[in-house]
Protein backbone atom coordinates (compact mmCIF):
# COMPACT_ATOMS: atom_id res chain seq x y z
CA UNK A 1 0.00 0.00 0.00
CA UNK A 2 1.18 3.51 -0.79
CA UNK A 3 2.65 5.06 2.40
CA UNK A 4 0.96 8.01 1.32
CA UNK A 5 -2.57 7.45 1.43
CA UNK A 6 -5.74 8.20 3.27
CA UNK A 7 -9.25 9.95 3.20
CA UNK A 8 -12.56 12.11 4.46
CA UNK A 9 -16.19 12.66 3.87
CA UNK A 10 -19.34 13.79 6.02
CA UNK A 11 -22.01 12.25 6.33
CA UNK A 12 -24.90 13.14 8.77
CA UNK A 13 -28.00 11.75 10.07
CA UNK A 14 -30.43 10.90 7.24
CA UNK A 15 -33.30 13.43 6.74
CA UNK A 16 -36.11 12.34 4.34
CA UNK A 17 -34.18 12.20 0.93
CA UNK A 18 -36.64 13.79 -0.42
CA UNK A 19 -36.55 16.61 1.25
CA UNK A 20 -33.26 16.79 0.55
CA UNK A 21 -33.47 16.41 -3.22
CA UNK A 22 -35.68 19.04 -3.12
CA UNK A 23 -33.42 21.57 -1.15
CA UNK A 24 -30.65 20.36 -4.00
CA UNK A 25 -32.80 21.99 -6.10
CA UNK A 26 -32.78 18.19 -7.60
CA UNK A 27 -36.04 16.49 -9.12
CA UNK A 28 -37.25 13.19 -7.58
CA UNK A 29 -36.74 9.88 -9.39
CA UNK A 30 -38.94 9.74 -12.50
CA UNK A 31 -38.10 12.84 -13.27
CA UNK A 32 -34.81 14.63 -15.33
CA UNK A 33 -31.98 15.99 -13.31
CA UNK A 34 -30.77 19.08 -14.09
CA UNK A 35 -29.28 19.05 -17.04
CA UNK A 36 -30.05 15.30 -18.43
CA UNK A 37 -32.34 15.24 -21.78
CA UNK A 38 -35.60 14.43 -21.74
CA UNK A 39 -35.94 11.00 -23.65
CA UNK A 40 -35.08 11.09 -27.40
CA UNK A 41 -32.95 14.51 -26.44
CA UNK A 42 -29.61 14.02 -27.42
CA UNK A 43 -27.33 12.74 -24.92
CA UNK A 44 -26.13 14.94 -22.37
CA UNK A 45 -22.40 14.64 -23.19
CA UNK A 46 -23.17 16.63 -26.40
CA UNK A 47 -24.06 19.35 -23.77
CA UNK A 48 -20.56 18.97 -22.02
CA UNK A 49 -21.90 17.49 -18.58
CA UNK A 50 -21.40 15.23 -15.44
CA UNK A 51 -24.14 14.11 -13.20
CA UNK A 52 -22.64 12.94 -10.19
CA UNK A 53 -24.54 11.48 -6.63
CA UNK A 54 -22.50 12.32 -3.63
CA UNK A 55 -22.75 11.63 -0.14
CA UNK A 56 -20.16 14.21 0.41
CA UNK A 57 -21.44 17.58 1.52
CA UNK A 58 -22.50 19.78 -1.95
CA UNK A 59 -20.75 23.01 -0.53
CA UNK A 60 -17.73 20.96 0.22
CA UNK A 61 -17.22 19.18 -3.52
CA UNK A 62 -18.45 22.31 -4.60
CA UNK A 63 -15.27 24.33 -5.18
CA UNK A 64 -13.12 20.85 -6.11
CA UNK A 65 -15.78 20.41 -9.34
CA UNK A 66 -15.93 24.21 -10.12
CA UNK A 67 -12.08 23.42 -11.23
CA UNK A 68 -13.02 20.78 -13.04
CA UNK A 69 -15.60 23.06 -14.80
CA UNK A 70 -12.89 25.69 -15.35
CA UNK A 71 -10.52 23.34 -16.66
CA UNK A 72 -12.69 21.46 -19.43
CA UNK A 73 -15.89 23.50 -19.84
CA UNK A 74 -17.79 20.25 -18.53
CA UNK A 75 -20.91 20.92 -15.96
CA UNK A 76 -21.00 19.14 -13.00
CA UNK A 77 -24.40 18.60 -11.54
CA UNK A 78 -24.35 17.09 -8.02
CA UNK A 79 -27.09 15.14 -6.19
CA UNK A 80 -26.14 15.07 -2.38
CA UNK A 81 -27.74 13.04 -0.14
CA UNK A 82 -27.08 11.29 3.44
CA UNK A 83 -28.15 7.86 2.43
CA UNK A 84 -29.99 5.32 -0.13
CA UNK A 85 -27.81 6.86 -3.22
CA UNK A 86 -27.32 2.99 -4.47
CA UNK A 87 -30.84 1.94 -4.13
CA UNK A 88 -31.59 4.99 -6.23
CA UNK A 89 -29.85 4.45 -8.72
CA UNK A 90 -30.87 1.40 -8.59
CA UNK A 91 -34.47 1.70 -8.90
CA UNK A 92 -33.83 4.34 -11.59
CA UNK A 93 -32.21 1.73 -13.60
CA UNK A 94 -31.19 2.42 -17.45
CA UNK A 95 -32.96 5.55 -16.63
CA UNK A 96 -30.68 6.66 -14.48
CA UNK A 97 -28.88 10.59 -14.62
CA UNK A 98 -26.47 9.02 -12.45
CA UNK A 99 -22.79 8.97 -13.94
CA UNK A 100 -20.54 8.59 -10.74
CA UNK A 101 -21.06 8.01 -7.50
CA UNK A 102 -18.85 9.42 -4.80
CA UNK A 103 -18.77 7.76 -1.56
CA UNK A 104 -16.81 6.55 1.26
CA UNK A 105 -15.98 3.37 2.94
CA UNK A 106 -14.52 -0.21 1.49
CA UNK A 107 -18.22 -1.11 2.89
CA UNK A 108 -20.44 0.93 0.97
CA UNK A 109 -18.33 1.27 -2.34
CA UNK A 110 -18.87 -3.64 -1.83
CA UNK A 111 -22.44 -2.47 -1.57
CA UNK A 112 -22.33 -0.63 -4.19
CA UNK A 113 -21.11 -2.86 -6.52
CA UNK A 114 -23.20 -5.87 -4.81
CA UNK A 115 -26.30 -3.74 -6.27
CA UNK A 116 -24.72 -3.81 -9.51
CA UNK A 117 -24.92 -0.52 -10.16
CA UNK A 118 -21.09 -0.31 -11.36
CA UNK A 119 -19.61 -0.71 -14.65
CA UNK A 120 -15.61 -1.18 -14.77
CA UNK A 121 -13.72 1.74 -15.28
CA UNK A 122 -10.96 1.36 -18.48
CA UNK A 123 -8.52 3.70 -17.97
CA UNK A 124 -4.52 3.42 -18.23
CA UNK A 125 -4.18 6.38 -16.32
CA UNK A 126 -5.94 5.62 -13.69
CA UNK A 127 -4.05 2.02 -13.28
CA UNK A 128 -0.69 3.98 -13.29
CA UNK A 129 -2.14 6.19 -10.94
CA UNK A 130 -3.89 4.63 -8.32
CA UNK A 131 -1.91 1.77 -6.39
CA UNK A 132 -3.23 -1.31 -6.49
CA UNK A 133 -4.54 -1.64 -3.06
CA UNK A 134 -6.31 1.54 -3.22
CA UNK A 135 -8.49 0.54 -6.51
CA UNK A 136 -10.46 -2.67 -7.57
CA UNK A 137 -8.66 -5.94 -9.24
CA UNK A 138 -11.76 -5.04 -11.97
CA UNK A 139 -12.01 -1.57 -12.25
CA UNK A 140 -15.18 -1.03 -10.68
CA UNK A 141 -14.39 1.23 -8.18
CA UNK A 142 -11.02 3.61 -7.43
CA UNK A 143 -9.87 5.22 -4.11
CA UNK A 144 -9.55 9.20 -4.61
CA UNK A 145 -8.87 9.40 -1.05
CA UNK A 146 -7.54 8.13 1.96
CA UNK A 147 -7.90 7.82 5.95
CA UNK A 148 -6.49 6.23 8.68
CA UNK A 149 -8.43 4.44 11.70
CA UNK A 150 -5.97 6.00 14.68
CA UNK A 151 -5.67 6.18 18.54
CA UNK A 152 -7.17 9.93 20.06
CA UNK A 153 -5.15 9.42 23.32
CA UNK A 154 -5.40 12.50 26.40
CA UNK A 155 -2.26 14.88 26.25
CA UNK A 156 -2.55 14.58 30.45
CA UNK A 157 -3.31 10.82 31.07
CA UNK A 158 -1.12 8.68 27.98
CA UNK A 159 2.47 9.10 28.26
CA UNK A 160 3.12 6.64 25.30
CA UNK A 161 3.09 7.82 21.87
CA UNK A 162 3.06 4.86 20.27
CA UNK A 163 0.59 1.79 20.50
CA UNK A 164 -0.30 -1.67 18.25
CA UNK A 165 -4.19 -2.34 17.91
CA UNK A 166 -3.24 -5.43 19.22
CA UNK A 167 -2.13 -3.53 22.51
CA UNK A 168 -5.46 -2.13 22.56
CA UNK A 169 -6.72 -5.15 24.28
CA UNK A 170 -3.84 -4.92 26.69
CA UNK A 171 -5.52 -5.32 30.36
CA UNK A 172 -3.55 -2.16 31.20
CA UNK A 173 -6.24 0.16 29.32
CA UNK A 174 -8.98 -1.24 32.13
CA UNK A 175 -11.69 1.04 31.79
CA UNK A 176 -9.66 3.67 29.93
CA UNK A 177 -11.22 3.14 25.73
CA UNK A 178 -14.14 5.22 24.56
CA UNK A 179 -15.04 3.25 20.88
CA UNK A 180 -18.39 4.08 18.95
CA UNK A 181 -20.41 0.90 17.62
CA UNK A 182 -18.37 -2.24 16.63
CA UNK A 183 -20.79 -2.53 13.81
CA UNK A 184 -20.18 0.82 12.77
CA UNK A 185 -18.60 0.83 8.91
CA UNK A 186 -15.21 2.29 10.12
CA UNK A 187 -14.77 -0.42 13.34
CA UNK A 188 -16.28 -3.32 11.28
CA UNK A 189 -13.50 -2.24 8.47
CA UNK A 190 -10.67 -2.28 10.88
CA UNK A 191 -11.77 -5.41 12.59
CA UNK A 192 -11.92 -7.30 9.69
CA UNK A 193 -8.62 -6.18 8.92
CA UNK A 194 -7.61 -8.09 12.31
CA UNK A 195 -9.44 -11.05 10.88
CA UNK A 196 -7.00 -10.68 7.81
CA UNK A 197 -3.69 -10.31 10.24
CA UNK A 198 -4.59 -12.64 12.60
CA UNK A 199 -7.79 -15.43 11.61
CA UNK A 200 -11.15 -14.92 13.45
CA UNK A 201 -10.56 -17.01 16.92
CA UNK A 202 -7.35 -14.59 17.86
CA UNK A 203 -9.90 -11.47 16.52
CA UNK A 204 -12.85 -12.82 18.84
CA UNK A 205 -10.05 -12.74 21.44
CA UNK A 206 -9.23 -9.42 21.08
CA UNK A 207 -12.57 -8.24 20.15
CA UNK A 208 -13.18 -9.03 24.56
CA UNK A 209 -10.21 -8.01 25.71
CA UNK A 210 -11.05 -4.70 23.90
CA UNK A 211 -14.86 -4.90 24.82
CA UNK A 212 -13.14 -5.22 28.63
CA UNK A 213 -11.16 -2.55 28.17
CA UNK A 214 -14.03 -0.02 27.68
CA UNK A 215 -15.19 2.68 29.94
CA UNK A 216 -18.49 2.84 28.95
CA UNK A 217 -20.93 1.18 25.90
CA UNK A 218 -19.56 1.64 22.67
CA UNK A 219 -21.75 4.86 21.53
CA UNK A 220 -21.94 8.47 19.88
CA UNK A 221 -19.19 8.84 16.75
CA UNK A 222 -15.72 9.29 16.43
CA UNK A 223 -15.79 13.27 17.48
CA UNK A 224 -17.88 11.85 20.70
CA UNK A 225 -14.44 9.62 21.49
CA UNK A 226 -12.30 13.16 21.74
CA UNK A 227 -14.77 14.69 23.63
CA UNK A 228 -15.19 12.10 26.38
CA UNK A 229 -11.50 12.08 26.80
CA UNK A 230 -11.66 15.51 26.88
CA UNK A 231 -14.50 15.07 30.12
CA UNK A 232 -11.84 12.80 31.71
CA UNK A 233 -14.43 10.13 31.25
CA UNK A 234 -11.57 7.67 29.26
CA UNK A 235 -8.23 8.07 28.05
CA UNK A 236 -7.80 6.89 24.91
CA UNK A 237 -10.29 5.87 21.85
CA UNK A 238 -10.84 5.12 18.73
CA UNK A 239 -11.22 7.90 15.57
CA UNK A 240 -10.48 8.60 11.74
CA UNK A 241 -7.44 10.73 11.15
CA UNK A 242 -10.08 13.63 9.61
CA UNK A 243 -11.79 13.99 12.77
CA UNK A 244 -9.49 15.55 14.96
CA UNK A 245 -8.36 18.10 11.92
CA UNK A 246 -11.88 18.91 11.44
CA UNK A 247 -12.31 19.75 15.28
CA UNK A 248 -9.40 21.42 15.69
CA UNK A 249 -9.46 23.48 11.99
CA UNK A 250 -13.17 24.37 11.70
CA UNK A 251 -15.21 23.56 14.65
CA UNK A 252 -14.50 26.24 17.61
CA UNK A 253 -17.07 24.53 20.13
CA UNK A 254 -15.14 21.39 19.62
CA UNK A 255 -11.38 22.72 19.33
CA UNK A 256 -10.87 21.79 22.23
CA UNK A 257 -11.69 18.01 21.94
CA UNK A 258 -8.95 17.69 19.82
CA UNK A 259 -6.64 19.95 22.29
CA UNK A 260 -7.38 17.74 24.60
CA UNK A 261 -5.97 14.68 23.01
CA UNK A 262 -3.15 13.41 20.81
CA UNK A 263 -3.25 11.24 17.44
CA UNK A 264 -1.43 8.47 17.84
CA UNK A 265 -1.04 6.25 14.35
CA UNK A 266 -1.26 2.91 15.68
CA UNK A 267 0.18 -0.14 13.57
CA UNK A 268 -0.72 -4.12 13.57
CA UNK A 269 1.93 -5.98 15.10
CA UNK A 270 4.12 -7.04 11.70
CA UNK A 271 1.94 -4.37 9.83
CA UNK A 272 1.01 -0.68 9.18
CA UNK A 273 -1.63 1.77 9.91
CA UNK A 274 -5.64 0.27 9.43
CA UNK A 275 -6.67 2.85 6.38
CA UNK A 276 -10.21 3.10 4.54
CA UNK A 277 -10.90 5.12 1.64
CA UNK A 278 -13.61 7.82 -0.32
CA UNK A 279 -13.69 6.47 -3.94
CA UNK A 280 -15.62 6.89 -6.90
CA UNK A 281 -17.85 4.21 -9.07
CA UNK A 282 -18.89 4.97 -12.64
CA UNK A 283 -22.59 3.89 -13.17
CA UNK A 284 -23.31 0.93 -15.21
CA UNK A 285 -26.08 3.23 -17.29
CA UNK A 286 -23.95 6.32 -17.40
CA UNK A 287 -25.09 8.84 -19.54
CA UNK A 288 -22.62 10.69 -19.86
CA UNK A 289 -19.83 8.19 -20.07
CA UNK A 290 -16.91 9.62 -21.41
CA UNK A 291 -17.17 13.05 -19.26
CA UNK A 292 -17.57 10.70 -16.47
CA UNK A 293 -14.49 9.46 -17.06
CA UNK A 294 -12.22 12.21 -17.91
CA UNK A 295 -13.71 13.37 -14.16
CA UNK A 296 -12.29 10.81 -13.02
CA UNK A 297 -9.41 10.90 -14.47
CA UNK A 298 -9.57 14.68 -13.54
CA UNK A 299 -9.99 13.47 -9.35
CA UNK A 300 -6.59 11.62 -9.83
CA UNK A 301 -4.60 14.79 -11.30
CA UNK A 302 -2.53 16.37 -8.51
CA UNK A 303 -4.30 19.70 -8.40
CA UNK A 304 -7.75 17.94 -7.88
CA UNK A 305 -6.13 15.54 -5.39
CA UNK A 306 -4.83 18.01 -3.31
CA UNK A 307 -8.26 19.92 -3.49
CA UNK A 308 -9.93 17.20 -2.05
CA UNK A 309 -7.55 16.16 0.37
CA UNK A 310 -6.97 19.62 1.84
CA UNK A 311 -11.18 19.74 1.24
CA UNK A 312 -12.07 16.34 3.64
CA UNK A 313 -8.55 16.34 5.76
CA UNK A 314 -7.86 13.28 3.65
CA UNK A 315 -4.32 11.71 2.38
CA UNK A 316 -4.14 11.74 -0.98
CA UNK A 317 -3.88 8.37 -3.52
CA UNK A 318 -1.65 9.82 -5.85
CA UNK A 319 1.76 9.63 -4.26
CA UNK A 320 3.79 12.41 -4.69
CA UNK A 321 0.82 14.73 -3.86
CA UNK A 322 1.52 17.09 -1.10
CA UNK A 323 -0.76 15.86 2.19
CA UNK A 324 -2.29 18.41 4.26
CA UNK A 325 -0.10 20.15 7.25
CA UNK A 326 -2.67 19.13 9.75
CA UNK A 327 -2.67 15.55 8.94
CA UNK A 328 1.19 15.54 8.11
CA UNK A 329 1.78 16.50 11.64
CA UNK A 330 0.43 13.35 12.92
CA UNK A 331 3.72 11.50 11.79
CA UNK A 332 4.88 9.54 9.44
CA UNK A 333 2.13 7.05 8.28
CA UNK A 334 2.92 3.58 7.72
CA UNK A 335 0.00 1.88 6.18
CA UNK A 336 -1.29 -1.54 6.37
CA UNK A 337 -0.62 -3.45 3.45
CA UNK A 338 -3.78 -5.62 3.57
CA UNK A 339 -5.68 -4.66 0.82
CA UNK A 340 -9.54 -3.02 0.90
CA UNK A 341 -10.61 -5.95 -1.43
CA UNK A 342 -9.65 -8.63 1.16
CA UNK A 343 -10.88 -6.45 4.55
CA UNK A 344 -13.88 -6.23 2.62
CA UNK A 345 -14.50 -10.47 2.15
CA UNK A 346 -14.07 -10.48 6.16
CA UNK A 347 -15.92 -7.67 7.04
CA UNK A 348 -19.42 -10.18 7.49
CA UNK A 349 -17.21 -12.18 9.82
CA UNK A 350 -16.70 -9.10 11.38
CA UNK A 351 -19.75 -8.28 12.38
CA UNK A 352 -21.05 -11.78 13.38
CA UNK A 353 -17.66 -11.57 15.84
CA UNK A 354 -18.91 -8.22 17.37
CA UNK A 355 -22.39 -9.77 18.13
CA UNK A 356 -20.68 -12.85 19.25
CA UNK A 357 -18.73 -10.79 21.90
CA UNK A 358 -21.96 -8.39 22.95
CA UNK A 359 -19.11 -5.80 21.84
CA UNK A 360 -21.60 -3.15 21.78
CA UNK A 361 -23.97 -4.18 24.96
FE1 LIG B 1 -16.60 9.89 8.88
Amino acid sequence: MSPHVSARRFLRPSLVLAALLAAAGLPLAGSPVAGQPAAGEPAAQARGEVNVYTYREAKLVEPLFSAFTAETGIKVNTLSANRGLEQRIAAEGASSPADVLLTVDIGRLKDAIDAGIAQPIRSKTLDEVVPAAFRDPDGLWYAISARARVVYASKERVEQDEITYEGLADPKWKGRICIRSGQHIYNNALFAAFIAHHGEAKTEEWLKGLKANLAQKPSGGDREVARDIAAGKCDIGLGNTYYWALMHERDPAKKAWAEATEVILPTFEGGGTHMNVSGVVLTKHAPNQANAVRLIEWLMSDTAQRIYADINYEYPIRTGTTINPVIASYGELRADTVSLVTIAEHKKAAATLVDKVGFDD
